[in-house]
């Protein structure tokens, strides 16, 4: 398990290492959850970001691409 430290600044902020926005393709503007665990500070991401173009979409989608994402790649396959 990656374990990596971060500074909280003076306004209580802290940067989600790139590692784990990565992982979880988690990017600006997405959504977290945050609750106080077993002496821990969980984040669970409520939304995550569309592999192809950027889009945020559910964090629980089934695929990690968008609607219009998927519509695109669908029309492509009936095509070709
Ligand atoms: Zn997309």
């Amino acid at each position: 398990m990656l374990v990596i430290t971060r500074k909280i600044d003076e306004l209580g902020r802290i940067v989600l290492p790139i590692e784990f926005r990565k992982a979880l393709s988690v990017d600006t503007k997405c959504d977290l959850d945050m609750e106080v665990k077993d002496g821990a500070i969980v984040l669970t991401p409520k939304q995550t970001v569309c592999h192809s173009c950027g889009a945020v979409i559910p964090a629980k989608s089934k695929y990690c691409l968008c609607k219009e994402c998927i519509k695109v790649i669908k029309e492509d396959e009936s095509i070709g």
